[in-house]
């Protein structure tokens, strides 16, 4: 089959499941209605749902791929966000992986302040600006910038950053590396790749949340989304301490189930010894550094 073909038929396909998408909606565990409280010295990572994350570290706030919308394109969300938007702490910085809608969703910006600076692939800056965004910081891969004494370093990712193409080269997926006084690594949107290794020779991982969903049909989604299966191998090649899954749960966006994901990987790790090492959490959820 020609190269346009497979696209053709991919887009159709993922178009038709995706109009199928009333899915019901499920209550998120936690409060979502006031906002988080740390204690002094904490550091944390409460998931907020799909591939938003608020990390606490030294202090300050860090947000991935803010999306609090009921809607991705024409995807409804299955789950509420773990926090509601307006109970967000203070926001220090704002990684953004790529352009997709589901990862850079204009109505959540629009919510958020202004002067927050926003990480994001060089040549995606301007969408970020038109939207009135003041500390627009774009990143190449490795390139790295201090916020608050947490040092943030753009790694590789295996996946479009383009806002209207699945498979443009340019502008670049990025995946984020943040030392504070944890490391955490923030894949967004990857699939399973060689470089991988290098995160591992970069830095020691605590915590690295990677993305487990929208991994089937397999045969075409292996090189733009990890499964379950890659996640652990991910993990394992980086030599990560634990792991957080994302991507799964609030949008579904390809053939799998909203928690086929989670509950694959459930299955995986179960009675092994990766297990104490994998923390599922629902919307909502914190996860304390030891
Ligand atoms: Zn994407
Ligand atoms: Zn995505």
């Amino acid at each position: 089959m020609t190269n346009f073909k497979i696209k053709l038929l991919y887009a159709l396909s993922v178009l038709a499941l995706l109009t199928l998408g009333a899915f019901p909606r499920t209550q998120s565990i936690s409060d979502s209605s006031t906002t988080p409280a740390f204690k002094e010295g904490e550091n944390s990572i409460i998931f907020i749902g799909h591939s938003t994350a608020l990390i606490h570290l030294n202090g300050t706030n860090i947000l991935t791929d803010p999306n609090f919308n009921n809607w991705t394109v024409i995807v409804h969300r299955s789950r509420e966000p773990g926090i509601q938007i307006e109970k967000l702490p203070k926001i220090g910085a704002i990684l953004i992986s790529h352009a997709h809608r589901d990862h850079l969703d204009r109505w959540t910006m629009e919510q958020l302040p202004k002067e927050t600076p926003v990480l994001i692939s060089e040549g995606n800056g301007d969408i970020l600006r038109d939207w009135g965004f003041t500390d627009v910081r774009e990143m190449n891969i490795w390139n790295k910038i201090a916020i608050n004494g947490i040092k943030i370093t753009a790694a590789p990712a295996k996946h479009s950053g383009s806002r209207n193409s699945a498979f443009a080269d340019f502008p670049k997926a990025l995946s984020y590396i943040i030392q504070g006084e944890k490391t955490v690594y923030f894949a967004g949107d990857t699939g399973l790749f060689d470089e991988l290794k290098e995160i591992g020779n970069y830095s020691q991982i605590d915590v690295a949340l990677l993305p487990i969903g929208a991994y089937r049909p397999r045969w075409f989604m292996k090189n733009h989304h990890m499964g379950p299966d890659d996640a652990i191998q991910a993990m394992t090649m980086f030599g990560a301490k634990e792991m957080i899954p994302i991507h799964w749960g609030s949008f579904r966006i390809a053939y799998d189930g909203i928690d086929e994901p989670k509950d694959v990987l459930i299955k995986l790790v179960d009675n092994g010894s990766l297990k104490e090492r994998i923390h599922v959490l629902e919307n909502g959820e914190k996860y304390l550094f030891r």
